[in-house]
């Protein structure tokens, strides 16, 4: 591995921010990272690697980032938990510049493989209707009804991955991600997901005192969290199998919002009185990730239990959330 440049693309980012730091744990030979935030506001930024402050919507940047790369993993997208998607459906769909940007660069740089980050957002949404939902298989994303703006854009740069590979002979591999948390990632502002805002939610009410917490929705959606953890481990095997095919991330332990709450509370060592605001954007009632496709290619699949997972995940939300305190 140790010839290899590495392009993480949306490397200030949550996801991006661990693979970069996996990678040199590995000893991958030259890393470049990239993000169009400023490097003060990456989540993890390594002094030991390539950085780089590139608006990669725009083609001369993805050129820049590509040239005399061998891997591209592209993590960088406009995007947020259901808040931020629901109500910012074009920037969403604008991240798929980035995408075709970058395969072009990547195809022109003659790389050997190129990665793409997609998510269970491209499911279907009439599959996705019950609480009690049957996991997500891969191709329960046809016929076509994904997530409105956010599931669109990543179903499309999907087609353009599959189409680069078929008429230009590009390696490319997808991942379908399925809610991933763990430390270093958004837990503020309003593009943090459900488990770092219940995270915040539950010290927020320890810290007031008040004992209380609001929900968004009625608490019985279901959903799967893939600590990130296992996000990194299964994006380098994907890409080590050259996985065929879109290809679900996910874990399949199946949780209602409650009982994320619960554990959550438990973490804690708290009880709140919860309130739920149905009016508040909550995604589908039920997804969880089916994983025989990848167990059958790998022969693995995620397996951090969300308990193990959202302990070190509150742990580090807390550390964030005395800090911000104190300051
Ligand atoms: P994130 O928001 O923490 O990271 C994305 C990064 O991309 C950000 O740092 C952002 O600044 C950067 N970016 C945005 N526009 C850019 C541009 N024009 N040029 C350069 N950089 C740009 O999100 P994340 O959770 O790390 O997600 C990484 C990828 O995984 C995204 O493609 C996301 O859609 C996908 N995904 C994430 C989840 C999840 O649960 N976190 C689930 C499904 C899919």
């Amino acid at each position: 591995m140790s010839e290899k440049v590495c392009v993480v693309a949306g490397a200030g980012g949550f996801i991006g921010g661990h693979l970069v730091d996996d990678l040199r744990k590995r000893g991958a030979g030259r890393i470049r990272a990239v993000d169009i935030k400023p490097e003060a506001e990456w989540f993890r930024r390594f002094d030991d690697v390539e950085n780089l402050t590139f608006d990669l919507s725009e083609k001369q940047a993805c050129i820049e980032s590509c040239k005399g790369a061998d891997l591209v993993y592209n993590l960088a997208a406009d995007m947020g938990g259901m808040g931020f998607i629901e109500n910012n459906k074009a920037l969403c769909m604008l991240s798929v510049l980035i995408n075709t940007h970058l395969l072009m660069a990547a195809r022109d740089a003659d790389v050997s493989q190129f990665f793409f980050a997609s998510s269970a957002c491209v499911y279907n949404a009439e599959k996705q209707k019950d609480a009690a939902v049957t996991p997500l298989r891969e191709e329960d994303a046809y016929p076509a009804m994904p997530e409105d703006g956010y599931g669109w854009e990543k179903l499309f740069s999907e087609r353009m991955c599959r189409h680069f590979a078929e008429d230009f002979g590009m390696k490319t591999v997808v991942a379908r991600f399925h809610n991933v948390y763990g430390p270093f990632g958004t837990w503020q502002g309003g593009r943090e997901k459900a488990p770092a805002a219940i995270c915040r939610k539950v010290l927020e009410a320890v810290h007031s005192g008040e004992h209380a917490i609001e929900i968004w929705g009625d608490g019985k959606q279901t959903r799967s969290f893939m600590y990130i953890d296992d996000c990194i481990e299964g994006i380098h095997r994907i890409v080590e199998g050259n996985v065929p095919e879109p290809v679900n991330l996910g874990s399949n332990e199946l949780v209602t919002i409650n009982g994320l709450v619960d554990i959550v509370e438990q973490i804690a060592g708290v009880e709140l009185q919860r309130t739920y605001k149905l009016d508040a954007p909550r995604g589908v009632n039920g997804r969880n990730s089916d994983n025989e496709k990848i167990r059958d290619c790998l022969g693995w699949e995620p397996g951090i239990p969300l308990r193990e997972g959202m302990a070190k995940t509150y742990g580090w939300i807390r550390e964030e959330f005395d800090r911000d305190r104190n300051n």
